[in-house]
């Protein structure tokens, strides 16, 4: 195939937040020995499955895993579906790789016609695809791109330690697009800065070079095929996984959803007690809030600090499998925390670097109502050992960017934002919070909201003294 053009230039990507301080440079990679053999990839690529009639962007990744080099290499198939209103001319793909410190190469790309893409314009985070021909409102493509992806050592969600290796926005992925342009940000001090729309994953894991017992956490069921291992996830924002040698398996079930942790040696007995709350959790949410959007649920002891939550799947930091005893602590409330962003991230989209509020205050609140639901005597507690303590203050829906690090994020649009949600509740009476909480699921399912949608379907209820706490919580409301 013919090698491609890569435009190296500043591509004047206006509508994006992207950052110009450098926080790209990559930790010094201590890379283990070298592969025993190459690892080769299947090229010319074959197209696989239907290309019409998708529900939502499809993503197909063909991974050859090189675990003692920690590479990936991977073909992946694009099946886009451009949910925008306006007529595309050109394509644009996240490299998130490039903030983490991995090394992203990208080594080849064809159309669905078999043709090579000729010109790929590469910036940092990001990879842009002139179209050949314009793509409208709900038309769709096809493109399959063949990378490289290398590691850093370092913990994270996207790295690897000396006990694990986590992937995370590890592939080339199309954002969501606003009026006028491709909704891509930058890192902020803290928080999360990627918006994703809904979309389909197979995923095909080839493991290389790896010691016998390396055990993969995924956010959906395993099934053995050609030599290799299939992943399934469906409507769902991201495809995150893990890989470890030190992961003992402890495994359990709820509402037809298998729950699966993923744990260190030391810490079993606590990793049981994570899961009884997440098996919990799961459930209750279910009933609160509406079903479970996925087929399992995956918890992965994190050699990292604190969590992070993905569809199917969801980071613990191990310090906190270090201390469980009782019900007051960051292993329980935590634990419900990241299983109710299956529901507020995964099921129900927002932009998480503008609107961080959205998710993470109904995430803490989720908290609340699973101590209210599991330890009723103890939810006075909870709220002064997670958040009254902390006397937090800070405007609920002020952005990432607002913020100069973790601390005064997390009282704003953690703390402050739960708190909120409190006074919404009592001021709604629980028949009425309950049911908008529903009405908000079913209305953002699959798709990517906003505060103003929160507050409109909030306004059906026509609460009297909805702007004095608006007011109080909120700075441009
Ligand atoms: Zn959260």
């Amino acid at each position: 195939m013919r090698p491609l053009a890569l435009i190296w230039m500043a591509l004047g990507l206006a509508a994006c937040t992207i950052p110009t301080s450098s926080n790209t440079e990559s930790t010094a990679s201590e890379s283990p020995a070298a592969p025993e053999t190459a690892v080769a990839s299947p090229t010319p690529f074959e197209f696989s499955g239907p290309e019409k009639e998708l529900a939502r962007s499809r993503y197909q990744l063909d991974i050859d895993f090189d675990y003692a080099a920690q590479v990936l290499s991977v073909w992946e198939q694009i099946d886009y579906i451009n949910s925008s209103d306006g007529v595309l001319s050109e394509l644009l793909l996240v490299v998130e790789a490039d903030w983490q410190g991995a090394t992203f190469e990208l080594r080849d790309a064809v159309w669905g016609d078999g043709t090579a893409i000729e010109t790929v314009a590469r910036e940092t985070s990001a990879l842009l695809i002139p179209l050949k021909a314009p793509l409208g409102a709900g038309d769709s493509l096809r493109l399959a791109l063949h990378f490289d992806l290398e590691l850093a050592q370092k913990p994270g969600i996207l790295g690897y330690t000396t006990r694990q290796s986590n992937f995370a926005d590890w592939y080339p992925f199309v954002p969501p697009r606003d009026e006028t342009s491709w909704i891509l940000h930058g890192p902020g001090p803290a928080g999360e800065h990627l918006v994703y729309e809904s979309a389909d994953f197979e995923v095909l894991l080839r493991v290389h070079n790896a010691p016998e017992e390396l055990v993969v956490a995924a956010p959906a069921p395993a099934e053995v095929i050609r030599g290799g291992t299939r992943y399934v996830l469906t409507g769902a924002r991201r495809f995150a996984w893990s890989a470890s040698a030190d992961y003992t398996v402890l495994e359990s079930e709820a509402s037809g959803v298998t729950l699966a942790a993923y744990v260190f040696p030391e810490h079993l007995e606590a990793g049981q007690a994570s899961l009884s709350v997440s098996r919990a959790a799961l459930e209750l949410y279910e009933g609160l809030f509406g079903e479970y959007p996925y087929e399992s649920l995956a918890i992965v002891e994190a050699d990292f600090p604190d969590g992070m939550e993905s569809d199917g799947l969801f980071w613990l930091y191990r310090g906190f499998f270090d201390d469980f005893e009782g019900a007051q602590n960051y292993l329980t409330s935590l634990s419900a925390h990241e299983v109710a962003h299956n529901w507020w991230f995964g099921a129900v989209g927002n932009d998480p670097a503008l609107e961080p509020w959205l998710d993470e205050a109904l995430a803490l609140y989720s908290e609340r109502l699973y101590y209210e639901a599991l330890y009723p005597e103890q939810v006075d507690a909870w709220w002064e050992f997670r958040i009254l303590r902390f006397s937090p203050t800070g405007a609920v829906d002020s952005n990432i960017y607002a913020h100069t690090g973790f601390a005064s994020y997390v009282q704003a649009a953690y703390f402050r934002g739960a708190l909120f949600l409190d006074a919404l509740r009592q001021k709604m009476g629980d028949v009425a919070f309950f049911s908008f909480l529903r009405d908000y699921f079913e209305a953002g399912r699959g798709e990517i909201v906003n505060a103003d949608v929160f507050f409109a379907l909030l306004g059906e209820y026509e609460l009297v003294g909805l702007d004095d706490i608006v007011g109080e919580y909120f700075a441009e409301r």
